[in-house]
């Protein structure tokens, strides 16, 4: 067992015990070694959760938002203050660079204070009446418990993301974790037990933030449940197509953050040096591992020739190797599965005539039980269908395109519709790619990546992504439910539309 995960975990509040308490392996991408074994529940475990959190609900719907924003608040100085570990353990149990670890960490605390923002802004509208002496307007209340199931690349910050919104919201919230990442889960729950005993009404918070390590069976569960009043799922369409369809036949809300496959487009007027570093970042950092990695990049003709010799150069300096080293740039994979997918994908993409370049496992000798691999280009002569499929790895796929409009048709023409980029200085092209016939994804920049995300806007995006927006903006919305009020403070009753109705 690794030694550092014992005291980090004791650090973040777990006991060691619950570090042998089952049978759920917990594996570091870093070396392929075991971290510890936790309980992972089983499917009785899930009702019982389900009925507790629904219990915890019908109490803290009462409670007055401001102050479930002060839970928020608390938790927000808890992730504070334990952020170093946080962020390390992020990185140790699925292999993201320091920086990216405690970066994850900063998105929680960005989420909790503009969740407290939030928690006296639960604004509804008031509308005009067409009957004299009527008013109407809209209320919104708490929703109930909220089912949140997340992917292994984003092992606390999603979580966060949803429970921060639903905590202000007056939701409970059960969280299943990626199977990969169960210890992140634990400590995150620990850091929430521990701004609940600063909040000092345990009576309110009693099961209001539960955890369900385990396997997809206990997601599915949860899924199921018909207490659960919205499933928000992060993961790959695979598992939203399953998720989606569960939660509709029971008519339950789903809020859907699926795959991605995000092309950055660079046109004549971009600035190169900015595209490389943008590009560079956004395809191979946390080795092509996010939701919004960019997976094609759509050239202009004129540019091309030098935009994919610098970034070939570029590729060529990154340090692969572990992610607590300083200076490492690339990562592992997450785990053979991850490695064995990318390798299949490049072989595909050269049967179709792409040209490869890197994308070979590295470091094998130091680390025969992880998955390092140099960042691929595959310069490709079409977007065949090993382009419109997102492998979850560094791959960027290069085309070549003539004009804006075959630029923009490239981009669109994939079953997602998460991130989308353009690098360009001419201002009737930039807003041309953001316009109603740009992009058609949820996130549309100009001049920076696909990836990294602030959380003060909606995210989320179309097509096989699902649809669901989380974060910021008015995304809190997707955890409460709407009311519609009609008053009528005259003597009179007015049927609408001019119906009448005398007796
Ligand atoms: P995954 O789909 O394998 O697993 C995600 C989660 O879903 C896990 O917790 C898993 O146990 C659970 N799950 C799987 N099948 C289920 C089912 N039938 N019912 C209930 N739960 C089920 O994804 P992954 O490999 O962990 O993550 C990578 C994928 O996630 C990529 O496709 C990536 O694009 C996507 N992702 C999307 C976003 C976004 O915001 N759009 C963010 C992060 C990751």
């Amino acid at each position: 067992m690794h030694i550092p995960v014992t005291k980090l975990m004791a650090s973040l509040g777990v006991a060691p015990q619950a570090l042998r308490a089952g049978d759920l392996l917990s594996l570091s991408p870093i070396d392929g070694q075991a971290l510890a074994q936790v309980h992972a529940a089983a499917l009785p475990d899930v009702a019982s959760a389900v009925e507790r959190a629904h219990a915890a609900y019908l109490r803290w719907r009462l409670v007055p938002a401001p102050q479930r924003g002060e839970l928020v608040r608390l938790l927000g100085d808890e992730l504070r203050a334990n952020k170093q570990a946080l962020g390390e353990l992020v990185t140790l149990e699925v292999g993201k660079v320091s920086s990216e670890g405690l970066g994850e960490v900063q998105e929680m605390i960005d989420i909790c204070d503009f969740a407290v923002g939030l928690s006296r802004q639960l604004y509804g509208l008031t509308i005009a009446s067409e009957r004299p002496g009527h008013r109407m307007m809209e209320t919104w209340h708490p929703l109930g418990v909220v089912g949140v199931i997340t992917a292994f690349n984003f092992p606390v910050a999603v979580w966060a993301w949803n429970a921060a919104l639903a905590l202000v919201c007056g939701d409970a919230v059960i969280w299943k974790p990626s199977e990969k990442a169960p210890l992140c889960a634990l400590a995150v729950q620990a850091l929430f037990e521990r701004a609940c005993q600063r909040f000092g009404q345990p009576e309110l918070t009693q099961d209001l933030c539960q955890v369900l390590n385990g396997h997809a069976d206990v997601g599915q569960a949860l899924v199921d449940n018909p207490k659960v009043a919205l499933i928000s799922a992060t993961g790959s369409t695979r598992m939203g197509r399953a998720v989606g369809q569960s939660v509709a036949a029971r008519f339950g809300r789903s809020l859907l953050e699926l795959g991605g496959n995000n092309a950055i487009i660079v046109a004549p007027s971009a600035d190169l040096d900015m595209a490389v570093r943008a590009v560079a970042f956004a395809a191979a950092g946390t080795a092509g591992q996010r939701c919004t990695s960019a997976r094609r990049l759509i050239v202009h003709d004129s540019v091309y020739d030098e935009l994919v010799g610098r970034l070939k150069k570029a590729y060529a300096s990154f340090t692969i190797g572990p992610p607590t080293e300083p200076a490492t740039l690339l990562g592992p994979l997450i785990d053979l599965a991850a490695f064995e997918a990318m390798q299949l994908a490049l072989t595909q993409a050269a049967g179709g005539g792409g040209v490869v370049t890197g994308g070979a496992r590295v470091l094998q000798d130091r680390y025969a039980d992880a998955f390092y691999v140099s960042a691929a280009l595959v310069e490709m002569p079409a977007q065949t269908d090993v382009v419109r499929h997102e492998t979850f790895a560094p791959i960027l796929y290069v085309l070549k395109y003539q004009t804006l409009e075959q630029a923009i048709a490239l981009n669109n023409e994939v079953p997602q519709g998460l991130s989308s980029a353009i690098f360009t200085t001419d201002l009737r092209e930039a807003e041309a790619f953001m316009s109603a016939a740009g992009s058609d994804c949820g996130i549309s920049n100009v001049n920076i990546g696909t990836s990294g995300a602030e959380i003060g806007g909606a995210f989320g995006g179309e097509k096989e992504t699902g649809g669901g927006r989380e974060s910021g903006s008015d995304a809190w919305r997707a955890y409460m439910r709407r009311a519609t009020n009609t008053i009528n403070y005259s003597s009179a009753l007015p049927l609408a539309q001019g119906v009448r109705f005398d007796i």
